[in-house]
């Protein structure tokens, strides 16, 4: 089957949001890790800058363990491998950290784990007492979102999302000045746990909930818009509640606000998703049916319309074509004696046969009812009459209809002309011009092929000549 390229001066390239999540998921994990061990290390020397120690302690050093351990996992991790044992393990130990410390608070009035911790530490370190609960909250669930996601990735989308949550509670609180709602999370704290609670939720940029929200459709364009339009809004809300609420509720309230438009918009994507895959489908058969014609498969006039509208004179293409119209000798008789779908099977498989004569990037088109346009790019004169014979000879040896049990040949004749591509004649002039040496061949009895302007000249006129090629080259 002829294929014309269908995405002729269509965009190919511009931004591709999943792909450039990938490098940011990296990114963002590697700048969580350096500034974990940034912390780390001024806490170890008990000298620790005071743009760590913000609103009071700096981060507690569980939760810079534990972020170090995440990132380093995230870093090692292909987001088209599954997991390895390892990195099981090292999300296992953050999880264990995590689980514990919520233990700790919730169930138990002691804290073993962070007097254990704070024992490593010097003295003079200025770090809190413990690491707190929606620290511990958050990361247990990105820990557990990971650790799940070979099993059930939009589960574990879920959980990382969730795991987001306590992060923007936190966020919008320091933002608009509500203790309340960051509780013992340092902004260091908050800042590690965006960097990793972002960079595990793009590892889920394929899960059906997200993609279609990073897709380049109109949809995953306005998706991204609203998500963008929802964080203005929230945070112009917060500039009416600014300083006035120290419970934390406000802050609890913009993050419920900011995550159900979230959540509103990632559940709509499936479904956008699944109109959009047919409204595909259906505009993909829809440019077949407008291309071919469906009786013999063939391009239709239309598909080749493109290809020699682009072969203008101007143009000065540097290609030859060889140009062929086929027209089917006494076509009426075979509709008049044995009928129309008699006639319409001949049709088609007339234009099998000479599909399966011509190279992938020849072009053959029902041009009108009987008459075929066959367009050989590249092609000279000698190879052009060539193929004529081929085809000529094949159709009449192997195509035919059966009239009283008989079998009557189905004959071409074919005119045949060269668009020399030297800006002399457009290729629509060199078509009229194989259909005058058509027009010439069903005059001089049919069943041949004739050839405007070849050498020597012909008997019907000086320009139309009965061409034949080396026997050998019809083989
Ligand atoms: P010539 O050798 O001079 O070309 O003779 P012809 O009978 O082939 O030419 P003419 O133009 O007189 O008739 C063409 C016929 O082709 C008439 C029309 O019924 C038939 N035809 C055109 N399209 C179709 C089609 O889709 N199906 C069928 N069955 N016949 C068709
Ligand atoms: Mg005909
Ligand atoms: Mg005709």
């Amino acid at each position: 089957m002829t294929v014309l390229p269908t995405n002729m001066g269509q965009r190919v390239t511009g931004f591709r949001p999943a792909l450039f999540l990938l490098y940011v998921q990296s990114l963002l994990a590697l700048s969580a890790l350096s500034i974990a061990l940034l912390i780390a290390l001024s806490e170890l020397s008990g000298h620790v800058p005071a743009i760590f120690l913000s609103k009071g302690n700096g981060p507690h050093p569980l939760s810079v363990l534990s972020v170090c351990l995440f990132s380093i996992a995230i870093l090692r991790r292909s987001p088209f491998k599954v997991q390895t044992w390892w990195r099981r393990v090292l999300f296992m130990v953050v999880l264990t950290i995590c689980l514990m410390r919520l233990a700790e608070i919730f169930l138990l009035n002691i804290a073993p784990l962070s007097h254990v911790t704070m024992s490593l530490y010097r003295a003079s370190a200025p770090v809190p007492l413990s690491m707190g609960a929606n620290t511990a909250l958050a990361l247990g669930l990105f820990t557990l979102g990971a650790l799940i996601r070979p099993r059930n990735s939009t589960a574990a989308f879920v959980v990382t999302v969730l795991g987001l949550v306590p992060v923007s509670h936190a966020m919008f609180s320091y933002f608009f000045g509500m203790p309340g709602g960051y509780g013992e999370m340092s902004p260091p704290t908050l800042v590690l746990l965006c960097l990793v609670g972002l960079s595990q939720l793009f590892v889920f940029f394929r899960t059906p909930l997200l993609r279609p929200f990073l897709s380049e459709t109109p949809w995953g364009r306005m998706a991204r818009r609203q998500a963008a339009a929802a964080t203005v809004g929230v945070f112009f809300l917060g500039t009416v509640f600014h300083g006035s609420d120290d419970t934390g509720m406000s802050g609890a309230l913009l993050a419920a606000v900011f995550w159900l438009s979230l959540v509103i918009l990632l559940a709509a994507g499936p479904i956008f998703e699944r109109i959009e895959r047919e409204r595909r489908s259906l505009s993909r058969e829809m440019r077949r049916q407008a291309r071919q014609d469906p009786l013999t498969g063939l391009l239709n006039r239309r598909a080749v319309r493109a290809y020699i509208d682009n072969h203008t004179v101007a143009g000065g293409n540097m290609e030859t074509v060889g140009v062929l119209l086929a027209d089917i000798d006494h076509f009426k008789r075979v509709n008049d004696t044995v009928g129309h779908i008699v006639g319409d099977s001949v049709l088609s498989e007339l234009g099998k046969k000479l599909q399966s004569k011509l190279r992938p990037s020849d072009l053959v088109a029902r041009w009108g009812g009987e008459e075929f346009l066959i367009l050989l790019p590249g092609a000279n004169l000698e190879q052009t009459m060539t193929m004529a014979q081929v085809l000529r000879a094949a159709v009449a040896s192997h195509v035919y209809w059966e009239k009283d049990g008989q079998k009557e040949p189905v004959t071409l004749s074919i005119g045949a002309a060269i668009y020399a591509a030297d800006g002399s004649e457009s290729l629509e002039q060199a078509i009229q011009k194989a259909d005058t040496a058509l027009y010439a061949a069903k005059s001089q009895g049919r069943n041949r092929v004739l050839c405007h302007n070849a050498p020597g000249g012909g008997a019907q006129s000086k320009t139309i000549a009965d061409y034949r090629p080396k026997a050998s080259a019809l083989h």
